[in-house]
């Protein structure tokens, strides 16, 4: 059979890591971005530069391509709904649609039954005098926020009186949980009731980045059953093709609680190119381009840290033990938070 041309919005580590899991398999790649010195483009077969609303740039990349995904949601559903009518995207534009927006997020995971943090939409500074039960609590905005970026934390009804900001963004309040553990479940679907899931991943976050991510959890039989049940829940309800991302919290009572589902790739994900037979990068080629699924087999457990800004330096010039595995993403410049590699230890 032969394997069809896989398009890639985006071109960060993500992108370069789904290349090279397609070129594994034999998939060719194209991968479309908007940053000149994108590094996916050191993997992929063909790359194209251009704005993400050219759409002299955005018909090149569809007539090169014959199946399109995406390394991260913030694509505007116009875009991806507009190339979906001449190629198909996976996952489906609208369960992008839903991700995207956290209010609407959350209310798809409720009407599941599935726990989430409280919350309630915000559109103006004076409601937020009205909602003292979500306090202390995170104000978010409902779109393009990742990485803590375009959060506060709101303690008290002071700190709403010293707030400043421009609600016309859209806003949400989420209570703020007292966290015990996150973890987070990479699962990749391929069709109906069809699965690979791989065991929950324990992380740890410095300033609201990821730092840590590890295997086993150290987390209860419930948890992990739970976790695993509402991750194929959620999955099977978006009739989701390729590989998902749930994070969680859990608290300090051992409840559990969907944060949110990246409809992609993820960080968290890193470290099953080592520890496992197939990496989340190549189960999401597997699913999107339609190829076979393969039995998941964990071969270690592992720990991999986030390399973020200046820290990449001294591993550049390391050795490294056997049971070390150093990815440089071999981004242009070093600045400050920037996700630069990381490393992942078996053991
Ligand atoms: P987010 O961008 O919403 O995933 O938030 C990034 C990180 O901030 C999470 O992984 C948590 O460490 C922390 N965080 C976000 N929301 C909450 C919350 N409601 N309660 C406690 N911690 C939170």
């Amino acid at each position: 059979m032969s394997k069809p041309i896989l398009g890639i919005i985006g071109g960060g580590q993500l992108g370069s890591m789904l290349s090279v899991a397609a070129k594994k398999l034999g998939v060719k790649t194209v991968v479309f971005s908007d940053d000149i010195d994108a590094p996916a483009q050191k993997f992929s077969d063909v790359f194209i530069f251009g704005k993400y609303d050219d759409q002299n740039k955005i018909d090149e990349f569809i007539s090169q391509v014959e199946i399109i995904t995406y390394e991260f949601e913030n694509i505007p559903y116009e875009t991806l709904n507009q190339i979906n009518k001449i190629k198909p995207v996976l996952p489906k534009p609208s369960i992008n649609r839903i991700i995207q927006h956290r209010l609407a997020e959350k209310d798809f995971i409720n009407k599941l039954n599935i726990r989430t943090t409280q919350y309630v939409s915000i559109s103006n500074k004076s409601e937020l005098y009205t909602v003292k039960d979500l306090l202390p609590g995170l104000l978010k905005t409902t779109t393009l926020g990742y990485d803590g970026k375009g959060q506060h934390l709101i303690n008290s009804i002071e700190d709403v009186n010293e707030l400043d900001i421009d609600f016309s963004k859209g806003y949400i309040l989420e209570k703020l949980v007292r966290l015990k553990k996150e973890i987070s479940i990479i699962i990749t679907r391929f069709s109906d009731k069809k699965y690979e899931i791989y065991e929950p991943i324990e992380n740890i976050h410095e300033d609201q980045i990821l730092k840590q991510s590890s295997i086993p959890a150290d987390i209860s039989d419930k948890i992990l059953k739970e976790s695993k049940l509402w991750a194929m829940q959620l999955a099977e309800e978006l009739r989701y093709v390729g590989t998902l991302c749930v994070e969680f919290f859990i608290d300090r009572n051992e409840n559990l609680y969907v944060n949110e589902i990246a409809p992609r790739v993820h960080n968290s994900g890193h470290l099953t190119i080592n520890a496992y037979n197939v990496s989340q990068f190549e189960n999401h080629v597997r699913a999107v381009c339609n190829l076979s699924q393969i039995k998941l087999n964990k071969i270690s457990n592992a720990k991999m840290i986030n390399l973020i800004g200046s820290q990449i330096t001294v591993y550049r010039n390391k050795q490294f033990e056997s049971n070390e595995f150093f990815f440089d993403y071999l981004k242009k410049e070093i600045k400050h938070k920037r996700k630069m590699g990381h490393l992942t230890t078996l053991f």
